[in-house]
């Protein structure tokens, strides 16, 4: 993944696939980061841990945490958890100290994006490149 202002264009060493950002979210419609330089620390759910409790979501002051749905399509609520948006999200670690499991730290802007990679089990934020035309049709038809 870049470490440029959007969390672009990562390779995960496992499969060597192209992570990018999913152009189709709803947060791509979400206001974007102010100001030139990214923030030092950014925000990683180590979904493992993640219940799906949603409390970090209440106390992020720029909306950058999203619900990644459970694998029902009839019940997503169930074992869902979140993600946060690394091209939004300015390091202010209020869901770092609000997660009542502890499943959410903060790295430095650099190592971030491979503490992504080793901790994402699920994400809809980010997806193979490869997908991109499939979620398209789905989207779109
Ligand atoms: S560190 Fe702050 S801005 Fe980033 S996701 Fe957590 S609450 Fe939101
Ligand atoms: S507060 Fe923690 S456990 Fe609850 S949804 Fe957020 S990351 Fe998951």
């Amino acid at each position: 993944m870049s470490t440029e202002n959007t969390a672009n264009n990562t390779t995960n060493e496992a499969d060597e696939a192209t992570i990018v950002e999913n152009p189709f979210h709803t947060a791509r419609l979400k206001p974007k980061r102010k100001g030139k330089k990214p923030p030092k620390l950014l925000a990683i759910v180590h979904q493992s841990g993640c219940t799906g409790c949603e409390v970090c979501i209440q106390g992020c002051p720029v909306d950058s945490i999203e619900l990644v749905p459970g694998p029902n399509p009839n019940n997503p609520q169930f074992n869902q958890t979140v993600e946060i948006d690394l091209a939004r999200c300015i390091g202010c670690q209020n869901c770092s100290q609000d997660c009542p499991w502890e499943t959410i730290m903060m790295y430095e802007h650099d190592d971030a994006f491979t503490a992504w990679s080793n901790e994402t089990l699920k994400s809809e934020l980010y997806i193979e490149e490869s997908n991109l035309e499939e979620i398209k049709k789905k989207i779109i038809g």
